[in-house]
């Protein structure tokens, strides 16, 4: 017969609902980092990507290493759309991709205009489009 202990009181019925106060929550963070295990990028992290490619300066040989790297970029990747992992090159004198700009031309008027609106006599090439409204969409 095990022998009884004074000094520690068992456990009464009453004692327990004072002891039934939960921890703070926290499994509702651990879950979500479960559901999504790669936590979006921040907005310098997008930027860092969208710069990798560096804009050409707007002269004749910017103008030419444009078309150099639009060239490069149609060979690797095709039609495929481009991405932060495939990002595509800023045509020279056009505003840096999610700064505002129109995705018909890649430029920022004042007051500004969008692409339904542009009357731009040299519209950017579709896929440069695509990636200005890609990075447009994902830092705004
Ligand atoms: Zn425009």
């Amino acid at each position: 017969m095990p022998t009884q202990l004074y000094g520690i009181p068992a456990p009464s019925p009453g004692q327990n609902t004072q002891m039934g106060l939960r921890p703070p929550n926290t499994t509702n963070v651990m879950d979500r980092g479960n559901l999504f295990p790669q936590a979006p990028l921040s907005r310098a992290q997008i930027l860092e990507r969208v710069n990798a490619i560096p804009q050409k300066p707007n002269t004749e040989s910017g103008k030419q290493a444009y078309e150099v790297d639009v060239n490069a970029w149609d060979q690797m990747h095709g039609n495929a759309p481009p991405s932060l992992e495939h990002p595509y090159p800023i045509k020279p004198g056009m505003a840096q991709a999610g700064s505002g700009e129109c995705f018909g031309c890649g430029e920022i008027t004042d007051p500004p205009h969008m692409g339904y609106t542009c009357n731009a006599t040299e519209p950017l090439c579709p896929q440069e489009t695509h990636w200005h409204q890609l990075v447009m969409n994902m830092l705004w």
